[in-house]
């Protein structure tokens, strides 16, 4: 499918304390094109632990992260991780001596006294841990950098929501929006083209937090679907706080789905494989939309607070 050859219209009715307006977004596409791969936002170095000179004796001197067992080390005592160690093609990135395989078990048993650090610390995370524990701990520390929530692109991008923000508007241009009520229609000319689509994000901003509203066309198995559901731009504790509705009306019929928005730790293809969202038929699609040859489908949604 070639990027363009396809016309999305993706017309956004927010309403606000002043009047009712329409927003048309002539970029709204498919996207099949693969966006820049860039490095984390959010500023700070990675695996930097600490001034301490024993600390920075821990720092893989490629990757910049600490090192764990084994650590190796050059004929002139050059220390390096071991994935470093076969990236550099056993060539010291230092002296460039051949590394050969001596470990540096001196470093390793030192290491193992330390409390370091995690390595989210430059995003707020306060915590210290014993040299061994850090590692499983950052992989569930509730300060570890997001993945950019914008789906289909492939975007490496990580960072914490703020950043994230700041990134959907200018790299994706992603419309955001100011509330928990919308109105969305999404309008394709020749839906029967449609394998795999992916329509653009829309954000709102409502209650201190953002939420991805998502539309997607796929297969379950050889039957064609719409999909609409909603993700919560934060830790999946805080996304349960949370409820939405979605719903799709035309020619008479109403079709509604209640559901809670899921956290951006679950990938966009996660929760649509779970089917956690309003989910219709094409053949439907195309009834409400009316005529039956164009997809115009209108979704009324609501966020709400669960009283807890
Ligand atoms: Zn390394
Ligand atoms: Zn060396
Ligand atoms: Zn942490
Ligand atoms: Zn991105």
């Amino acid at each position: 499918m070639s990027p363009g050859g396809n016309v999305y219209q993706d017309v956004l009715e927010s309403r606000t304390a002043f009047s009712d307006y329409d927003i048309v977004s002539t970029e709204t596409e498919v996207r099949n094109s693969s966006f820049r791969k860039s490095t984390a936002v959010g500023g700070g170095k990675p695996g930097m632990a600490s001034n301490s000179a024993v600390h920075e004796l821990l720092e893989c001197p490629v990757c910049l992260n600490i090192m764990y067992r084994p650590i190796h080390q050059c004929p002139n005592g050059h220390t390096i991780c071991l994935n470093c160690k076969t990236k550099v093609h056993n060539c010291c990135p230092i002296c460039r001596q051949e590394l050969g395989n001596i470990r540096c078990v001196a470093l390793e048993k030192v290491a193992e006294l330390l409390e370091l650090p995690c390595q989210y610390q430059f995003l707020g995370c306060q915590d210290i841990f014993p040299y061994h524990s850090r590692l499983r701990h950052e992989q569930n520390c509730r300060f570890r950098p997001y993945n950019c929530p914008y789906a289909g692109a492939e975007c490496s991008v990580m960072g914490n929501i703020r950043s994230l923000v700041i990134h959907l508007k200018d790299v994706h241009n992603v419309d955001m929006h100011d509330g928990c009520t919308f109105n969305h229609r999404y309008v394709k000319s020749n839906p029967r083209e449609v394998e795999n689509a992916t329509w653009m994000l829309t954000v709102f901003n409502c209650f201190g937090h953002q939420f991805c509203l998502h539309f997607e066309a796929f297969n379950i198995g050889m039957s064609p679907v719409y999909m609409a559901f909603l993700r919560f731009m934060g830790d999946d504790h805080e996304a349960k706080k949370f409820s939405y509705s979605l719903e799709v009306c035309g020619n008479g019929r109403k079709l509604t789905w209640q559901g809670v928005p899921r956290s951006i730790r679950d990938s966009h293809k996660t929760v649509r494989d779970s089917l956690d969202g309003l989910v219709i038929q094409r053949k439907l699609a195309l009834f409400f939309s009316g005529d039956g040859q164009e997809l115009k489908l209108k979704i009324a949604g609501r966020i709400w607070k669960e009283q807890l």
